[in-house]
């Protein structure tokens, strides 16, 4: 993915880094090629991980149900819906607990 740099302007190739940070958190950032300027995508841990996996598994629920059993797959969409904005909830915690700090 060709993105361009805020800073400098320069058109360059996107290519995700990740930096560990203290308390098992993950920074997902990518960086200017050109000015070397840093560009924070997100933040994960293993709570967030764990939440990410569980919905990958709601989503195969949901699609190995839609057809089969179309009452259990609205279920499994409301479930999915539910971890879905829980996940974005702890992300944001997140990223206020880290760049907060700064
Ligand atoms: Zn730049």
């Amino acid at each position: 993915m060709l993105v361009t740099c805020d800073k400098c302007g320069a058109r360059f190739v996107l290519r995700p880094q990740v930096q560990y940070l203290a308390n098992k958190v993950e920074r997902n950032y990518f960086s200017c090629s050109e000015c070397g300027e840093e560009y924070t995508t997100y933040y994960c841990n293993p709570a967030i991980k764990k939440l990410q996996e569980k919905l990958n598994q709601l989503r195969l629920k949901y699609d190995s149900q839609r057809l089969a059993n179309p009452k259990q797959a609205e279920r499994t969409y409301k479930k999915w819906l539910k971890d879905k904005e829980a996940l974005g909830k702890a992300m944001h915690l997140l990223l206020m607990a880290v760049d907060g700090k700064k």
